[in-house]
């Protein structure tokens, strides 16, 4: 059992000035796994004074002090590797190779790669006329969500950390546990007191206080449009700046010259990875009416290699997070099938077998208008829809036909064709076949699906000021 009631603030773990708790789950096994205190306003405006406390002296340590702090809390981190994976597998029910190869993975290369792109980075330019300063913003609020308990948060402290920015996290209520680890890190290798803090609680607490904190600068988000749209506006009272990062309805263009099986493969992986419950996951699959069905056979068929499961039995997809999110998961799958989409695999109700835990059917729905319900909103669950296209350009127009833009896919091989899809997708990420990954590429959202970028220098950026002096004495 792992009951986490305290707060760490001004570098101590300290007793919560109130008394109310919230149970944490795990989803695999509907099973108490422990409890975190559910923090006061109090508990907050004291974390936000020790970061305010120590931005004087952090803000002024030299790069090299920082960059030496970030390889020191990545080297540490991969000392805690074990305990990470299982603790991401009990509070999210995320296969351990998940865990493992996507979950772990994310939070140590955050730390890495702020570590290099600090390195790199220039805090002073002389530009003619004028010299330009990049100065730390003053102290952070980072909110974060429940489907990457380590990356969401890594990228965020990594960068603010980087800027010299003092931070306040509050993690998301369901995936707490993972931010406990990375608070005993920091402790560990030494970070400043003051500089990390943590605070559990609720969003319409702790959250809400964050974002109209008159203490604090900056305020880092990740989650849902809704929770994005209020704290823009609460942080509007202290005219504080915003980084969002929120939904998603991510295209996938096939292109007619694809290898198919490669392609459908591909689809499914998205919408099986973390139980789908990933934000820019592509949840639409556009394809020429041509391939069409050859393509739904070819995801049937690919469905087979993606066994849903106890997350610590091989199984590629665990249960939702959630009986929440399990109910709106089923929500709409049953709107599809009301909506007139014919579903060629999954469906309603719990996996066969499957009683206990939040599993559901990895659901693919074709004849789908890119007009629907389905095609529109964020499901955040493992289905997928997919659409037919007859001409370049009309895929294009269905890429794009979204409140989002925070991810894209295309998958074939004439070049130009190639390039031509991922400049015409308005997304802030565009991924061509299996290009890898790479952590000091900018990651942000286009439209609805936010504001701001994060990750490498980009990120860095967002935790600075710029000011321009006139006459600066070479
Ligand atoms: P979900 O509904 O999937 O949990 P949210 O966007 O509500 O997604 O949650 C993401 C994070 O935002 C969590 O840490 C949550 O506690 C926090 N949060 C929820 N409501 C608010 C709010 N009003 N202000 C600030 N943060 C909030």
């Amino acid at each position: 059992m792992r009951n986490y009631i305290k707060h760490y603030i001004n570098g101590e773990w300290v007793e919560s000035t109130g008394s109310e708790t919230e149970e944490v789950i795990n989803p695999a096994t509907e099973e108490v796994i422990g409890k975190i205190s559910l923090g006061t306003k109090e508990d907050l405006d004291k974390a936000v004074k020790a970061a305010r406390d120590a931005f004087p002296s952090f803000s002024q340590t030299t790069k090299e002090e920082r960059v030496e702090m970030l390889e020191n809390i990545a080297e540490e981190y991969e000392n805690r590797k074990d305990e990470i994976i299982e603790t991401i597998t009990d509070e999210l029910g995320s296969p351990l190779e998940i865990s493992e190869n996507i979950h772990f993975m994310m939070g140590y290369n955050h730390f890495s790669q702020a570590a290099e792109s600090l390195k790199e980075f220039s805090f002073i330019e002389e530009h003619g006329g004028h010299t330009r300063m990049k100065e730390s913003i003053g102290v952070s609020g980072l909110i974060t969500p429940w489907n990457f308990p380590t990356n969401q948060t890594s990228t965020k402290i990594a960068s603010a950390f980087a800027a010299g920015s003092p931070v306040v996290l509050k993690p998301a209520e369901l995936t707490p546990f993972a931010a406990v680890i990375l608070t005993e890190i920091f402790d560990k290798v030494g970070v400043p007191k003051g500089v990390f803090n943590l605070v559990n609680g609720s969003g319409s607490v702790i959250g809400d206080g964050i974002s109209s904190h008159p203490d604090i600068d900056f305020v880092s988000f990740t989650g849902s449009g809704a929770t994005g749209e209020k704290i823009m506006k609460n942080a509007s009272e202290t005219i504080k700046k915003v980084a969002l990062e929120l939904g998603g309805k991510s295209p996938l263009v096939v292109l007619d010259d694809a290898d198919v099986k490669d392609a459908a493969k591909a689809a499914v992986t998205h919408i099986a990875t973390n139980s789908g419950q990933v934000c820019s996951a592509a949840t639409r699959t556009l394809i020429p009416s041509s391939m069409k069905q050859e393509f739904e056979e070819e995801m049937k068929k690919a469905l087979d290699e993606f066994p849903v499961g106890d997350p610590r039995e091989g199984n590629y997809i665990g249960p939702l997070v959630s009986k929440k999110q399990w109910d709106t998961v089923q929500s709409y799958i049953e709107k599809g099938i009301e909506e007139g989409a014919t579903m060629i695999a999954g469906g309603t109700g719990k996996p066969d077998g499957l009683d206990k835990g939040y599993y559901t059917k990895p659901t693919i729905f074709t004849d789908v208008d890119n007009q629907m319900v389905i095609a529109q909103e964020e499901i955040f669950g493992p289905v997928m829809t997919v659409i037919t296209y007859d001409s370049i350009e009309e895929a294009l127009e269905l890429a794009n036909e979204t409140i989002y833009g925070l991810a894209g896919y295309v998958y074939g091989k004439d070049p130009e064709t190639l390039r031509k899809v991922a400049s015409g997708i308005r997304a802030g990420r565009v991924k061509v076949n299996d290009a890898e990954a790479d952590f000091s590429s900018p990651f942000g959202g286009f439209k609805q699906s936010g504001i701001g970028r994060e990750w490498g220098d980009y990120g860095i950026e967002e935790y600075l000021e710029v000011k321009t002096i006139l006459g600066y004495p070479s």
